[in-house]
Formats: structure tokens, C-alpha cells, sequence
């Protein structure tokens, strides 16, 4: 049985190196990709995975975030040697994320409940079946298959 999604939140004990491999292996890119996508150079990121590395600049870290797909605070809590909780999840705002990026990290603050640009209810479930959503890798929930982000507001009501 194929995993829907490995977990993207880093597991208790990884380490920066192994982190960033998993993630990228998950993605099915190589090094070389990932080091591309993240703007950082390649024998740079081969270091990082052969954990030569423990702490990350500012650029660096975003880069590897957009590269991987997941929050820079992610990458934070490797190198601080703290757990994610995985009930924490990711929330984001339903209107202002756009499929294929990562979610703004104001949203996954613990307390931020609204989204600081449009005032929308943060979300992290699905709308549909209440699943939690692990992942914004997927633009559709694998669960029942509804859209994450939500739909221009068009009023169908049908008339008769
Ligand atoms: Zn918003
Ligand atoms: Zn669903």
C-alpha cells in the first residue's frame, strides 16, 4: 500500500542532513535539482546532506524551503533540534495561497488564526471531509478530491 504522504514535518531525532534528503528523495529530485531550484551550490547541498552543515543563512533557508516545499520554519525547528508537532499541521489562507508554494509562515505561526493580508479564517482542514491537511504539495485534497484553495465565490443559485 502506497503512503498518500510521507510526513513533511521533521521526525523526532532527524537531523538537518537526513531532513533534507528525505524530502528530496520524496520529491524524486537529485541533489543537483534541488540545489538548482534552492539557488545554492551543489557541493554546498551535498554537504548539507552529508550533515557538514547544521545551521542555514537567511537565503539559504528560504531557497531549500521553496525548493522542498514545506515552511522555512521547518528547516528552523532542524536546526534547533525541536519537534513540529504534526497536530500542528499547516494552515493557510484559502484565498490568498496559490497551488505549488509553500504557505506563508505568518500563517503556520501556533496563534495566528487569520490571514494578516485579507482577514480570511485560516484553514487547515478540508472544507469537504474535515481531513487534516498534511501537505500543500497537493492542490486537492487525497481524501475526496476537493480543491485546497478555495473557489472565486460565484453565485450558481439556479433559478425554479
Ligand atoms: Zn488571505
Ligand atoms: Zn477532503
Amino acid at each position: 500500500m502506497q503512503r498518500l504522504e510521507s510526513s513533511s514535518v521533521p521526525q523526532a531525532g532527524e537531523s538537518l542532513g537526513d531532513y533534507v534528503h528525505r524530502l528530496r528523495t520524496t520529491l524524486g529530485l537529485s541533489q543537483k535539482e534541488v540545489a538548482i531550484k534552492a539557488g545554492v551550490h551543489a557541493q554546498s547541498y551535498g554537504k548539507l546532506e552529508r550533515n557538514k552543515t547544521s545551521s542555514l543563512n537567511r537565503k539559504t533557508k528560504q531557497g531549500l524551503a521553496a525548493a522542498l516545499q514545506i515552511p522555512s520554519d521547518y528547516l528552523d525547528a532542524v536546526c534547533r533540534g525541536t519537534v513540529v508537532s504534526p497536530n500542528q499541521g499547516i494552515r493557510f489562507c484559502p484565498h490568498c495561497w496559490r497551488p505549488g508554494t509553500p504557505p506563508d509562515s505568518i500563517w503556520l505561526h501556533s496563534r495566528a488564526q487569520y490571514c494578516y493580508v485579507c482577514g480570511t479564517q485560516l484553514r487547515d482542514r478540508c472544507v469537504n471531509c474535515d481531513e487534516r491537511i498534511a501537505s500543500l504539495k497537493h492542490r486537492f485534497c487525497p481524501y475526496c478530491g476537493t480543491a485546497y484553495q478555495a473557489l472565486k465565490a460565484l453565485h450558481v443559485e439556479k433559478e425554479g
